[in-house]
This record gives C-alpha cells, sequence and structure tokens, in this order.
C-alpha cells in the first residue's frame, strides 16, 4: 500500500521505520526536501496533484496541516477523520466534545481580549491558564496566571487571538493513554503510561505507572472507548490526564502517534506506530501488552555524549535526524528492562546523562 503522510517530521520518520516491514511505501507531504521522515519515503510538496494521486491512504502526523488536508478525503481515504482532526485542533472544540461525552476537564472558558478574559477569570478564579485555542503546543501560547498580578501582561500577551481559559489543575501526576482502533472498531489500549514536563514540554515518561487496584486503567480506557467510538476513530488517539486522587480530568487529545507513546518502540509487543499503520491500512492490530519497565527520555535541545547513553543497559537510541536548535526534540532514549532493580538504577543513570 502507498501510504500518504502530511508532514515528515519524527513521527513520520518513526511511521516509515514502522510500515516498511509491512510491505508499505511513504510519500511524506512536506515543505522541507531534508525533513526527518527523508530518509524513510519520498517528499513532496501537497500542490503536486500526481504525487497525491499516487497514494491509497492518507494520514497526518501533526494537527496544524491546513487547509490543504480539505482536499484529502476526496482522492484517498484520510484516518484519523477530518472531524477528529478539526476537533483536536482547536482546544475550545476538544474540551467542548470531552464535556459532551462525558469525560471531566478543568473549567474553561472561551475569551477574545482584556475584557473577556477579565470576566473569564471572575468565572474561573485563580490560578489559572490562558491558552490559545489553535496551533499551541509543547506549552507554547500558554500564559499562567497565579493571581492578579499577572493579569495585565496576560491581557497584553493574549491581545485579540482566540482563547481559552482553564483552571490550573493541582494535579497528583500526569498521564496519558494511547489508544488504537481498526475500521471494524476493534480497540486496542496500551498500558498507561505517567510524564514529566518541564516548561511545558514533554522531558520523560514511564511505563507501566503506579496503579495498583486498577481502578485509573479502567478509568482512562473507559474515557479512552467514548472518544475512539464517537469519533468512529481509526488509528492511534493519544489523550493525556490530570491525576487527582483516583479522578482523571482531561487535558488534551491527539490525533496521532504520540510522543508518551515512543517507548511502545521496545516496551510493547506491537509499537503504536506499527499499530497507526495496521489500522490505517485495515490490518489487524498488534498486541498493545508491555513488556516489562520502560523509560522514555527526550532529548532536547542538544544530543548527550552516545557512548555514555548506550552504556546503560537496556538503553535503545533514535536520533530524528535534525539540527540542534534550542528546545527541539532531537532525539529520544528508551531504557526497558524485565526488572525493576536493573530499570531504577538505569532511570537514575540516563537521568544524570540526559539532565
Ligand atoms: P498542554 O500544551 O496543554 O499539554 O500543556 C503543557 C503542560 O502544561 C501540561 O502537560 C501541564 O504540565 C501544564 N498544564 C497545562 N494545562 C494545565 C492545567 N489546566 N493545570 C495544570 N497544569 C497544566
Amino acid at each position: 500500500v502507498k501510504i500518504g503522510v502530511l508532514g515528515g517530521g519524527q513521527l513520520g520518520r518513526m511511521l516509515g521505520l514502522a510500515g516498511i516491514p509491512l510491505g508499505h511505501e511513504f510519500i511524506f507531504f512536506d515543505d522541507s526536501p531534508t525533513c526527518p521522515a527523508s530518509a524513510v519515503g519520498d517528499v513532496d510538496s501537497l500542490s503536486s496533484p500526481t504525487r497525491l494521486a499516487e497514494c491509497d491512504v492518507f494520514t497526518y502526523e501533526f494537527e496544524n496541516v491546513g487547509e490543504a488536508a480539505r482536499r484529502i478525503p476526496s482522492i484517498a481515504s484520510l484516518f484519523p477523520s477530518l472531524r477528529s482532526l478539526d476537533i483536536s485542533s482547536d482546544r475550545l472544540l476538544e474540551k467542548d466534545f470531552f464535556v459532551e461525552i462525558g469525560i471531566p476537564t478543568p473549567k474553561y472558558r472561551p475569551f477574545v481580549g482584556g475584557q473577556e478574559l477579565s470576566k473569564a477569570v471572575s468565572e474561573i478564579g485563580y490560578p489559572c491558564i490562558a491558552k490559545s485555542r489553535r496551533l499551541g503546543y509543547d506549552g507554547k501560547g500558554q500564559f499562567s496566571l497565579s493571581s492578579v498580578d499577572d493579569f495585565a501582561a496576560a491581557a497584553a500577551a493574549c491581545g485579540e487571538a482566540p482563547m481559552i481559559l482553564e483552571s490550573r489543575v493541582d494535579f497528583d501526576r500526569e498521564i496519558s493513554i494511547i489508544a488504537a482502533r481498526t475500521q471494524q472498531g476493534e480497540c486496542r489500549f496500551y498500558p498507561l503510561v505517567e510524564n514529566h514536563h518541564k516548561d511545558g514540554i514533554l522531558r520523560f515518561s514511564v511505563s507501566p505507572v503506579s496503579d495498583e487496584s486498577g481502578a485509573v486503567r479502567e478509568r482512562a480506557e473507559g474515557y479512552a472507548r467514548l472518544a475512539l467510538e464517537k469519533l468512529d476513530y481509526v488509528g492511534i488517539l493519544a489523550i493525556e490526564f490530570f491525576q487527582v486522587g483516583d479522578e482523571l480530568v482531561a487535558n488534551e487529545m491527539a490525533p496521532r502517534v504520540h510522543n508518551s507513546g515512543h517507548w511502545t518502540i521496545e516496551g510493547a509487543e506491537c509499537s503504536q506506530f506499527e499499530n497507526h499503520i495496521r489500522a490505517i491500512t485495515d490490518m489487524p492490530l498488534g498486541a498493545t501488552v508491555g513488556r516489562g519497565h520502560s523509560a522514555m527520555f527526550n532529548l532536547i535541545g542538544s544530543v548527550p555524549n552516545i557512548e555514555q547513553l548506550l552504556s546503560v543497559p537496556g538503553t535503545h537510541l533514535h536520533l530524528y535526524g535534525k539540527e540542534p536548535r534550542p528546545g527541539r526534540k532531537l532525539g529520544h532514549v528508551t531504557l526497558r528492562c524485565d526488572d525493576n532493580a536493573t530499570f531504577g538504577k538505569g532511570v537514575a543513570l540516563l537521568s544524570a546523562i540526559v539532565g
């Protein structure tokens, strides 16, 4: 099958690495001929009708694919659907969707401009976070308001952009669930992941999470299943939650393979990338069971000493072929171990190396 992927970043690259053994070919539609995915397929422009017409099925690896994506369904199937893409690329529509299907969210209000922000703050209270409705990721376009002292700066930063204000959740931990659904409606779920962010960017993920009674997993799977079914979803869907006690409050979802699922390449029987490709090409899903303990560390801004990294037993290195730049995700390392003691030691070593 020839798969067209909108976007050619590291997610595209890892989709290609998973799909080639299944006999598929890839065309990545990206403006940069040297994008990370160029190592695993052709790269072309979305404005090339002949290259688009070559593809049997389409998917996307980032949400801001723009208007060009609207034409895709008239050429071949697009998975996940445009509806899934539209909902998850607008924080207001996304939160409205969660509420509509019964998934808890932080309190939120849409606003445009200082006057509406003032009203929203009076309804939600401090502390809160203003986020741009669209084009925000990795904490970009977000402004934290701890008290009235932050109001003027936040109002100035938001300008007249369409935003939402949401209450800042005092969470115990952040977790995510990576879920898969086939064209026939079969759903599978990976073990839960615990995520650690700094400056709004994911630093490291650990799976499985501590959850003695299994209650958190049951709740997360229930919510994910609701979202998958309501969207008639095909492919991998990631949902990020704040955990407060035993309760889960949804932060956001991503209609694609997700950074908090990179550990599945080594840490699960069948990776999120392979299962996404299987789902969109109408193949049966592979097992989502985890293998031992996994921890994934993002390599952000610079790549540490590789010899040191790889000398930690159980470590696997993934580099994305990107030029170093501050704040840029250049690669990740995954530590996978069967026994807890080796895992604990490895996590400590890698934390020290990656920083
Ligand atoms: P986001 O881009 O919405 O995923 O936000 C990035 C990170 O900022 C999250 O993973 C949290 O660590 C933090 N954050 C975002 N929204 C909230 C919130 N409502 N309450 C507490 N922390 C938040």
